[in-house]
């Protein structure tokens, strides 16, 4: 069934993908609004940080396509509700994310090749 959630709701969402360093360590799950990967932060290898001088706290990077658009659990948005994650998605990149494309999860070592 589809949920929907307010504009605002989406906003503050928004806001938890950066500086939010104690939200996604006491996280057990972590969701890109980019690609759509989901991961446990403390499973996952190498997490890249960005803002790591930032007195509001750094920021993490998506392992599997390098945006800055995660959200972990503990921020209390429902990061693995689908419909949740579409709205967001197309909310803030204008329905060109890999989700809202349906682009499989390819990590970003593998080269995005240019689209005319
Ligand atoms: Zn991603």
């Amino acid at each position: 069934m589809e949920r929907t959630y307010s504009a605002e709701f989406v906003k503050q969402a928004h806001k938890a993908t950066i500086f939010h360093e104690k939200d996604i360590l006491a996280s057990s799950v972590c969701t890109c609004f980019y690609c759509g990967y989901q991961f446990d932060p403390h499973k996952e290898k190498d997490l890249e940080w960005w803002d790591e001088t930032n007195p509001k706290g750094k920021t993490l990077v998506c392992p599997e396509c390098g945006i800055d658009c995660i959200i972990g659990e503990a921020s209390g948005f429902p990061v693995t509700d689908t419909d949740f994650i579409m709205i967001c998605s197309e909310a803030w990149f204008g329905g060109i994310s890999a989700i809202t494309s349906g682009w499989p999860l390819s990590r970003r070592n593998v080269n995005y090749i240019e689209v005319d």
